[in-house]
């Protein structure tokens, strides 16, 4: 993990001194499972490489913001993602959250929840994105807390507890669609949403000693956070050994309902790019593209 760090830092340091050979090397590195996760949303592949594109070049240009308290395909993915949305905002469609999104489409019964979801107070503009400082501190205080709830989960293999957080949290879907889905009962996991908000909010107070978050807001926001932070997403090297099913079972499982009955796009975009890694000639023509478009801005004072 850590070598994999100051590989991506080392990359990123030399796209900034304007190295070709490096961002060439960057945009073949993440192109497929960018492409992959703009299918799920726009499935004509031209369409899909129209907006990496944008994303490349959105990237690129704002190389100045990146911040290494993401990993590039984290931030790379919101910006995808945030493009996606306004895409889907200027066809004037329903504004929704793309994880929740898929979920209806694979459990019909949720379209009561998808219409009552309003986005937070600056859907669009992700925290990485956005240039408020308040905003930017109360997200990073709320991904803090969401992170260490998480990592405590995953400490203590506690994967059934991962998984309805996963599904009320993260897809958002109603409680009786989750009960369903881990045949449970359902009072069960309302304790546990019940428990787990008030644990989050008073996390939080402690930390964050500025504004309160609005009540109407904090469940949005926290979807929010928990999908641009892909707080429980599954790192590369774990859905390789997924795909070479040398998992340890509990592992095996939760990785497969992650991809499954969760269905996060952003993990099964990057799945499916571990899997296609042999076929390498689209990438290089659509690296050519993406290099003629965006070598210009390469080490450009900003
Ligand atoms: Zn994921």
């Amino acid at each position: 993990m850590k070598e994999n760090y100051q590989n991506e830092k080392r990359l990123i340091q030399a796209v900034c001194q304007g190295q070709e050979e490096a961002w060439a090397q960057l945009v073949d590195q993440y192109q497929g499972r960018l492409i992959n996760f703009a299918m799920t949303r726009l499935p004509q592949r031209a369409d899909a490489e129209d907006i990496v594109q944008d994303t490349f070049l959105a990237f690129i240009k704002g190389l100045n913001n990146f911040r290494s308290e993401v990993s590039l395909e984290t931030y790379l993915f919101t910006i995808l993602r945030n493009k996606i949305i306004s895409r889907y905002r200027s066809l004037k469609a329903k504004s929704i959250s793309l994880i929740q999104d898929l979920n209806i489409s694979h459990h019909q019964n949720d379209d009561e929840d998808a219409m009552q979801y309003i986005p937070g107070p600056h859907p669009t503009a992700s925290w990485v994105i956005s240039q408020d400082e308040q905003f930017q501190l109360q997200q990073k205080v709320l991904s803090d807390v969401l992170s260490t709830f998480l990592q405590e989960l995953k400490e203590e293999r506690n994967f059934r507890d991962l998984k309805i957080a996963d599904l009320i949290f993260y897809s958002r879907i109603s409680i009786r669609n989750a009960a369903g889905l881990l045949d449970m009962n359902e009072n069960t996991l309302k304790s546990c949403k019940h428990r787990w908000l008030k644990r989050i909010r008073q996390d939080v107070a402690r930390l964050y000693l500025g504004t309160e978050f609005a009540a109407s807001n904090f469940e949005y926001l926290l979807t929010d956070i928990w999908e641009s932070h892909r707080l429980s997403c599954i790192k590369r090297s774990t859905l390789g050994a997924f795909l070479l099913e040398s998992l340890e079972p509990d592992w095996f499982d939760y990785v497969d309902f992650h991809l499954t009955t969760l269905g996060c796009h952003f993990c099964r975009a990057s799945f499916k790019d571990i899997k296609q890694q042999e076929s390498n000639d689209d990438k290089s023509l659509f690296r050519q593209r993406i290099m003629k478009s965006t070598v210009g801005f390469l080490s450009r004072p900003h």
